[in-house]
């Protein structure tokens, strides 16, 4: 599986701590040594796991708690960001020229897959609707200009090809042009790769970029050689610059490092991935998904993000000064019971919630109908009577006219105020435990 041991490495950080009740200074260093390893052995390269390990490590002893969430799922929602932002971010798009056709150059060594990509690439823009064609450049290997063509047939894109004994850059040009008359979207020219880096590669891809100008210039990559991958993308920037890369063989049993490490190395993006042989194992790289991918944990990181909304939702230290001077109100019950609805039909989603054990969905369903009668009744209330509930518990008229407004029973509204008046004595217990310095734990 992919990416496989870099999750299960991964795993033993969470699994360390478990039972902790916030994450410090301390009880991160050995989750952290884990992390450190899993990314090591996945083949990152080390200055990058350095920087990343830091990063996470600042975060996790500087982030306040989240009411509901345990210190190893929010360690692994920072993990995943971290993951994210190494990753480059957003998804990075290919860039079409404006006006004439949008040149892409493909550079890569020998076996990367880069006359495979050139194929699957124009398959990809095909379907978004943009004519392409296909320059055979590879003038070393008479094998790869046919295995081109065969390609070009098979996702019917028309190959431009000129033989071998014309020189790349000539062939670009006369491609180019050829493009030109046919008003083509997209030309994708294919070069001669080597088994390794050597200047008459370099300087023949610089010939050919000058004779282009082209919109993208791609480097293919493949992942199965982990940090090598990075450092292939760097020096091919430096030579004769870049505009992303494309990282090949994804399927395999690759260990991650080439995807964690090249935007960080490079500074240059992913823009596209290959995952399989067939013609439409080409896709957009996100470093959202790859993030969520390489942890395994969906379920918690949706948990997690959904507990940081409704915390910040709710204004915690505003409730926390009204509930201490009893001045809890219809405002702020509405407030609350919303943020609760809001965790219940979560577990719904995900089918866990710590501190609420297990919530069936039709207990989600009725506290969704209690939510929605309650609402009606708060809001037939006048502003005044929200923030003074005395009002409505003192006059039977008041609440009489909420019944009538709201269309529900003289009852229901009573009991919707003795409701309000039991959640202040609760509160009020309950903030009183937490001024005496011991928080009540949630738990399963
Ligand atoms: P080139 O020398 O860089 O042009 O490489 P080729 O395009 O000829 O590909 C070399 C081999 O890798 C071929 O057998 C391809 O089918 C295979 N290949 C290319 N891309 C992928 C990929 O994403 N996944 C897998 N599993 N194989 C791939």
């Amino acid at each position: 599986e992919m990416f496989g041991q870099l999750t299960s490495g991964l795993e033993a950080a969470w699994t360390k701590l478990k039972g902790e009740e916030v994450l410090t200074k301390d009880n991160i260093v050995e989750p952290m040594r884990d992390i450190r390893r899993a990314l090591l052995e996945a083949d990152v390269s080390l200055p990058v796991v350095r920087r990343f390990v830091q990063a996470v490590s600042d975060q996790a002893v500087g982030v306040g708690l989240i009411r509901g969430v345990k210190p190893d799922q929010q360690l692994v929602k920072i993990v995943h960001d971290e993951l994210v932002k190494l990753m480059g971010g957003e998804v990075s798009e290919l860039v079409f020229s404006k006006s004439g056709p949008t040149v892409i150059l493909l550079a890569g060594l020998q076996g990367v897959g880069k006359t495979t990509v050139c194929a699957k690439l124009a398959n990809y823009l095909k379907k978004q609707g943009k004519s392409c064609m296909l320059i055979a450049g590879d003038v070393y290997r008479p094998a790869a200009i046919d295995q081109l063509v065969i390609l070009g047939e098979q996702v019917g894109v028309p190959v431009y090809t000129a033989g071998t004994e014309v020189k790349p850059s000539e062939i670009a040009k006369q491609g180019l042009e050829e493009a030109k008359k046919k008003k083509i979207d997209v030309v994708i020219m294919d070069t001669a790769g080597r088994l390794q880096i050597d200047k008459g590669m370099m300087d023949e891809l610089k010939e050919v970029k000058k004779v282009l100008n082209p919109t993208e210039v791609l480097l293919v990559v493949d992942a199965m050689t982990g940090q090598e991958a990075a450092a292939l993308v760097t020096t091919f920037n430096v030579e004769i610059g870049i505009t992303g890369a494309i990282l090949t063989k994804l399927d395999g049993d690759s260990r991650g490092g080439a995807a964690l490490s090249v935007k960080e190395v490079s500074g240059k993006p992913i823009k596209l991935v290959g995952r399989g042989e067939r013609m439409e194992d080409l896709e957009p790289f996100y470093p959202d998904r790859m993030a969520g991918r390489i942890l395994g944990m969906g379920d918690v990181l949706s948990f997690v993000e959904k507990a940081q909304e409704v915390m910040r939702q709710e204004d915690a230290e505003e409730l926390q000064k009204k509930i201490m001077s009893a001045k809890f109100d219809f405002n702020d019950f509405l407030k609350q019971t919303r943020a609760v609805a809001r965790m219940g039909s979560m577990t719904r989603v995900i089918g866990m919630i710590p501190g609420m054990g297990k919530v069936t969905p039709a207990q989600v369903r009725e506290a969704e109908k209690n939510l929605k009668l309650m609402e009606s009744m708060i809001e037939a209330m006048t502003p005044e009577e929200r923030e003074k509930p005395e009002l409505l518990a003192e006059s039977p008229q008041r609440r009489k006219r909420v019944a009538q407004d709201s269309g529900k029973t003289e009852q229901q509204v009573s009991q919707l105020v003795a409701q309000l008046f039991q959640m202040r004595v609760r509160m009020k217990n309950l903030m009183g435990i937490m001024e005496g310095g011991s928080i009540p734990t949630l738990s399963n």
